[in-house]
């Protein structure tokens, strides 16, 4: 029971862009526009945690980046294969492309928020 509400508060966490240490202070400023790459903060708010542990720190996150592209890519052609079977291949890529573009930005920063979640210190 007590790894069930540490693997929820982990989730939730990740979701909520909370810090891994403090689960208080927000990783990403939260006021920034929707077509701007997302800033990140140097040190959470609350705790003073330094997210960036060492430069080039997070190129592991590219590969959580890219696995949640492929995952969306593949739920969006399971999709389009129950709703509109009959769809050229095409349209499916193309559709395929622009959901991977929609969701790039929160790709973005998830990838990054599991990533420090996955490697705290
Ligand atoms: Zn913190």
């Amino acid at each position: 029971m007590k790894n069930t509400s540490k693997t929820i508060h982990f989730i939730s966490n990740i979701f909520n862009d909370k810090c891994p240490r403090c689960a208080k202070g927000y990783v990403f400023k939260q006021d920034d526009s929707i077509f701007q790459i997302p800033i990140m903060h140097a040190t959470c708010e609350t705790c003073n945690y330094h997210f960036d542990r060492e430069p080039g720190y997070f190129l592991g996150a590219m590969y959580i980046s890219y696995a949640l592209a492929v995952l969306q890519g593949i739920l969006t052609y399971i999709l389009l294969y129950i709703t509109v079977p009959s769809l050229s291949t095409f349209y499916e890529i193309l559709i395929i492309i622009l959901v991977i573009i929609l969701f790039a930005r929160k790709n973005y920063k998830l990838s990054r928020i599991i990533y420090i979640h996955i490697f705290p210190w």
